[in-house]
């Protein structure tokens, strides 16, 4: 099922029902990339990303990281290391209101 976004849907079904790609999940809003830095919890990734914000005072870039806690429907697979994209979605807990939708790759 397409889910709006220009993504490859995974090869493998699952019976989540919050999976974008096999249940009634919708996602919106912007796309993000970061890597699986934990996998921890169940059906919960959280994604790092590191990002550069410039100080106009030194004219030099800081480096500042964020972890995203997301949804990991068990049709990806994911691992630690994996580069994936996530989309953002309705509150599906507490902390968690986005999704994995795509596998970029593994281990850079
Ligand atoms: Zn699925």
């Amino acid at each position: 099922m397409a889910i709006g976004l220009n993504v490859t849907e995974p090869e493998e079904p699952c019976s989540d029902q919050n999976c974008p790609f096999h249940g009634s999940l919708a996602v919106r809003g912007q796309t993000l990339e970061g890597t699986v830095a934990s996998t921890a919890m169940e059906k919960t990734v959280v994604v790092e990303r590191e990002y550069d914000v410039r100080v106009p005072k030194y004219d030099r870039y800081m480096k500042r990281r964020s972890r995203i806690p997301a949804h990991a429907p068990p049709c990806l697979g994911l691992a630690e290391g994996d580069r994936v994209r996530i989309a953002e979605t309705r509150p599906l807990s507490k902390t968690k209101s986005h999704v994995v939708v795509e596998r970029l790759g593994g281990d850079e």
